[in-house]
C-alpha cells in the first residue's frame, strides 16, 4: 500500500570492502612510486651515492621490487577473502600503509624527512569513519615511528639530526591525528544532517498522503490504492471489496447544531474507520462527508459484516451538543467477486449500491448485486 519513493542507492553507496579494495589499490601505487623514485636516484645521483651501486641497486630497487609488492599482494588477498571478519580487513589495510612507512624510514639514513610518512595510514583511517580506530592507528604509527628512529640511531647517523626528526614527525603525526579526527566528526555531523533531512522528507510523503483534518488517507491515496489494490488481488487471485460511506442528513446536522458540530460527527466517524484499520483494510475521506474502505481479501459477507458492526457503533454513538439526534451513515458494497472489471467499474458499483442504500431509508449497507 504505501507508495516506495526510494531511489536505488546501492549505486551510489561505496561499502567499506570496497574502500579496503581502493586504499589496496592506492598501496599498488605507492609500491610503484618509491621503486620508481628508487630507479630515478640510482641513474641521476650515482656518484653521490652513500655505498657502492650494487649494494644500492640490490638493497633499494630490487629487493623492495620483490618485498613490497609481495606484502602488497597479501594485503589484497587477505582482503579478497570472505571468511575474515570486515573489521580486520580494515586495520590490515592501514597496516600495510604503516608497513610501507616503516620500511621507507628506517632504511633512508640520508632522508630522515622519510619519518613523515607515517602520517600516511592515519589520514587513510578517515574512510573509515571511526574515531577509536583512526586513535588506535596513531598509536601504531607513533610506535613504528620510534621504532625507526631507534634503527636510525643505530645505524651510526647524526644522533641530534635523527633526534629532531622523530621529533618533528611524531609532531606532524600527532597534527594528522587530530586533523583527522575533526574531519570525521564532520562526517557524522554531514550524515546525520542527512538523515535528518531523510526524515523530514519521508513524513512530509507522509503528510501528503493523509487527509489534514482528519488523518484517514485522502482522495489521492484511496485512487491510487484502488488502482494498486485491484492488480494486486487480479495478480493473487483474491478478492477485494470496497465500501463506500456517506453520512446521512449531514447538510441538516450543520445547519440545526452548527459546522463544529459537524466537524466533531467527521472525527467521531472517521475515529472509528481508523479503529478498524489493518495491514488489509485501510479507510479514506473521499470527500466532504464521503469515506471509503478498501477490504483486501475480503469476501462481500465478511465485509458486510465488518461494515455493518461499525454503522451499529455510529448510531449509538452520543456526541455532545447533538446527542439527541442520531447520527447515522449509509453504505454501498462492490466486491470484485461480483464485479470482476477495472477500478472504475468497482467504484461506479459501489456507488450504485450506496444510492440504493440511501434510497432505502438511509441507515443501512446493500450490496451490489450486478447490472
Ligand atoms: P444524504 O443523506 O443524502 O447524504 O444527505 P446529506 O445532507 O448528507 O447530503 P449533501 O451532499 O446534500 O450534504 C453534504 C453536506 O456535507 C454539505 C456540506 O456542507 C457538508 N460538509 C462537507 N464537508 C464538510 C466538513 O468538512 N465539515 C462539515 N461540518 N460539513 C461538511
Ligand atoms: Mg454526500
Ligand atoms: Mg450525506
Amino acid at each position: 500500500m504505501d507508495q516506495d519513493f526510494n531511489v536505488n542507492e546501492a549505486e551510489t553507496v561505496i561499502t567499506p570492502i570496497r574502500w579496503c579494495r581502493y586504499l589496496v589499490n592506492a598501496g599498488y601505487a605507492t609500491v610503484a612510486m618509491i621503486i620508481l623514485a628508487h630507479i630515478v636516484w640510482y641513474y641521476a645521483a650515482k656518484n653521490i651515492l652513500t655505498g657502492p651501486p650494487d649494494v644500492y641497486l640490490r638493497n633499494y630497487i630490487v629487493l623492495p621490487a620483490i618485498g613490497l609488492p609481495a606484502l602488497n599482494l597479501l594485503v589484497d588477498y587477505l582482503v579478497r577473502l570472505p571468511r575474515i571478519p570486515l573489521l580486520f580487513k580494515e586495520y590490515l589495510v592501514l597496516l600495510l600503509y604503516t608497513a610501507l612507512s616503516f620500511y621507507l624510514s628506517s632504511t633512508h639514513r640520508i632522508a630522515t624527512v622519510l619519518l613523515g610518512t607515517f602520517s600516511m595510514s592515519v589520514f587513510a583511517s578517515t574512510i573509515f569513519a571511526d574515531i577509536k580506530m583512526t586513535r588506535r592507528i596513531f598509536l601504531i604509527n607513533s610506535a613504528a615511528l620510534v621504532l625507526s628512529g631507534i634503527i636510525l640511531l643505530k645505524g651510526g647517523n647524526d644522533n641530534s639530526g635523527v633526534l629532531m626528526a622523530v621529533f618533528v614527525s611524531w609532531d606532524i603525526l600527532f597534527c594528522s591525528y587530530l586533523l583527522a579526527k575533526i574531519m570525521i566528526r564532520n562526517g557524522h555531523n554531514q550524515l546525520n544532517s542527512l538523515m535528518h533531512l531523510y526524515d523530514l522528507k519521508e513524513n512530509m510523503q507522509e503528510q501528503l498522503k493523509l487527509d489534514p483534518f482528519t488523518g484517514l488517507y485522502n482522495r489521492g491515496t484511496f485512487d491510487a490504492c484502488l488502482t494498486g489494490m485491484v492488480e494486486e488481488c487480479r495478480y493473487e487471485n483474491s478478492c477485494l471489496t470496497l465500501a463506500v460511506i456517506d453520512v446521512d442528513k449531514f447538510k441538516r446536522v450543520n445547519d440545526v447544531y452548527g459546522h463544529a458540530a459537524g466537524d466533531r460527527v467527521l472525527l467521531h466517524l472517521s475515529q472509528i474507520l481508523k479503529s478498524n484499520q489493518t495491514e488489509d483494510i485501510k479507510a479514506f475521506r473521499i470527500g466532504g462527508e464521503e469515506f471509503a474502505i478498501l477490504l483486501k481479501g475480503y469476501h462481500v459477507k465478511e465485509a458486510y459484516r465488518i461494515c455493518d458492526e461499525m454503522r451499529t457503533i455510529m448510531e449509538s454513538s452520543s456526541l455532545n451538543q447533538i446527542d439527541r439526534r442520531i447520527i447515522t451513515f449509509s453504505c454501498g458494497l462492490a466486491c470484485t467477486d461480483i464485479q470482476p472489471a477495472g477500478p472504475e467499474a468497482l467504484l461506479r458499483a459501489a456507488d450504485v449500491a450506496l444510492y440504493e442504500a440511501k434510497n432505502n431509508g438511509r441507515n443501512c449497507i446493500v450490496i451490489y448485486a450486478g447490472p
